[in-house]
Order: C-alpha cells, then structure tokens, then sequence
C-alpha cells in the first residue's frame, strides 16, 4: 500500500456548525466543529478507510510499516508530527495562543504548536484576529482581558476563500464566525485561552481561561506579515514552508502529478472538486472533504479530475 484514505476524528465545540457534515461528507450524530483530517494524536487518531487496513488508526499502520513510512525528516519529532483539520466556525472561536516549543516545555504543556490556515468558504464579512496592532506590555495585555476590550488591541483581518496565513506559535489569534478552514499544525493539543466573549457552554458554565500561562505563550509584538501569497513551485503553488511543515496549493484542471520522496510523507486534503487520486496500480476517488495519506517514497502521484488539493509534508 501506498496510498490510504482517511476518515476522521470528529470533535464538537460550542462554536461549530453544520458545514462539515453537509458541504464536506463528515459523517457525525452531531454537528461537526473539527474535523481531525490527518491525526496520529494518542486517542484523536484518524482511520484508514478501506483496503487492507480498513479500520485500523493511522498509527497502527504506521507503527506496523516502521518509520521509514513517514520519512527521514521525521525523525527529530515523536509519532506522526503534523495535524491536519478542517474546522468550521458557526460563530467566533476564542481568542488564544498556542505555546513554541520551549515554552511548552517550560509550561508541562504536550507540545508547542505553529499552525496555517486555508481559508475554504466564509461569510462575506468574515474576519480573522491575527497578533497585537502593536507591542504592548503583559500588564497592559492582562488588563484588556478582564475589562473586555482585548479586541480592540488585535489586528482584525478580513478574509475570503483562498486567503492563506502563518500563524507562528506565540501569536494571538482567533477565527471569527462563519468561515470554514484547512488547518496544517505540528501535532500538539495545547490551547491557551484567553478570553472567550463571556459565553456559556451547554452546561451554562464560561469555558476555562488560561490568562497567566497564555500571556507567557504570547508574543505581544506585532506580526510582519499578514497574508501569504504563495510562490509558484512547477506545477505547484507553495503556501508556507517552515521548519515543521511544507504546504502546497495543487489545482487540477484534468491531471497533475507530483512526486512523493523518502524524506516524507504527504497528506492531501481536497477542497474542490472530484475525482481520483492515483499512485502506481491504486487509485482512491476523492471529492471535496476527503483526506488521502500517502507513505514516504510513495513515488508518483496523480490526480484526476477538477480539483483544489492542499498537499502537506514535513
Ligand atoms: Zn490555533
């Protein structure tokens, strides 16, 4: 094998709406905030679905076919290090900060995390908070939480499909309502919350806060960029390269293909379109929402169809 497709884990979140389950094919009893695409994440993992692992987690079959399967980048980092969702927001997620590494370190937390976003569908005035408007003290920054005006002191990002953005770990940041996203992130589960519009969740209790711990993840100076253009790469567009991840926008008109080395392994997640993606004799039909996982040194993969596909590796 050396193709899978994946079926995810499923979360709920008091801020997630119906788009996963009717736009994307998620199969759930409930309303579908996140959706974990490409998870090795102990107890969140995803599922192969279909041929001779049908069933089993990424990460048995990972373990079974040794490290060599996830590439020799992999090899500084635990399992399997990246953590691919899509995420649907009905109304704001909280404003938060996830921690770098060291600072997880230092904070007991599992990990630090560095994310980007692909932004799939929004409403037309959907909006991003993305890092502080300008550097600003934690005194400052602690105060403006517990009086409530911590958004003014935010960088208010509009967005439309399409709109990529890094968001380094240590930046501020919150997806607004309304807007669906494919989310690439080092595989880590470390949210610090800081504040989250006073609301109450099902059992009519405010969400946890995590203001001290969040303020010492924070980089309270202000981003240098904002959106990411991309730079054309052959018959690629690449998003974002960084120490933890390389992420590319493929747009299939009829066929494109593109090489899978031993230095990692590929996640592609279909955001338009249908058709098939094909490696040696297996072939795996793909429609928007699906997530296809391919084994390092894979060789040559092609896709069929019209499709918008971000590809992620190491
Ligand atoms: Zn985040």
């Amino acid at each position: 094998m050396k193709i899978l497709k994946l079926k995810p884990y499923c979360k709920s979140a008091i801020w997630g709406g119906d788009k996963l389950r009717k736009d994307y094919g998620k199969e759930s009893p409930f309303n579908v905030a996140e959706s974990w695409e490409l998870s090795g994440y102990p107890g969140k993992e995803s599922i192969v679905c279909g041929g001779i692992y049908d069933g089993k987690s990424l990460t048995e079959v990972v373990n079974t076919m040794g490290a060599a399967s996830l590439g020799t980048k992999s090899a500084k980092f635990n399992g399997i290090p990246l953590l691919i969702k899509l995420i649907d927001s009905k109304t704001p997620l909280s404003i938060q900060v996830h921690p770098d590494d060291e600072t997880a370190k230092r904070l007991n937390a599992d990990g630090g995390k560095t994310e980007m976003w692909v932004i799939c569908d929004c409403e037309k005035d959907a909006f991003i908070y993305f890092g502080v408007k300008e550097s600003i003290s934690p005194e400052t920054f602690k105060s403006a939480i517990t009086d409530g005006t911590i958004t003014e002191y935010l960088n208010k990002i509009p967005v439309k499909p399409g709109d990529t953005f890094f968001i380094k770990a240590g930046t501020i940041h919150a997806i607004g309502a309304g807007i669906t996203i494919c989310e690439i992130q080092q595989t880590s589960d470390t949210t610090y919350r800081l504040y989250d519009y006073k609301r109450l969740d099902s059992d009519g209790k405010p969400r946890e806060l995590h203001i001290d711990k969040g303020i010492e993840a924070s980089d309270l100076t202000p981003p240098t960029t904002f959106y990411e253009k991309g730079v054309p790469c052959g018959n690629e567009l690449r998003l974002v390269e960084c120490e933890y991840f390389t992420v590319s926008r493929l747009d299939v008109s009829q066929s494109l293909s593109t090489e899978i080395d031993n230095s990692s392994f590929a996640s592609f997640t279909v955001l338009e379109g249908e058709g098939e993606i094909v490696c040696g004799k297996e072939s795996v039909a793909v429609k928007k929402g699906d997530t296809v996982f391919a084994f390092a040194g894979a060789g040559e993969v092609v896709f069929k169809g019209a499709l918008t596909v971000i590809k992620a590796t190491l």
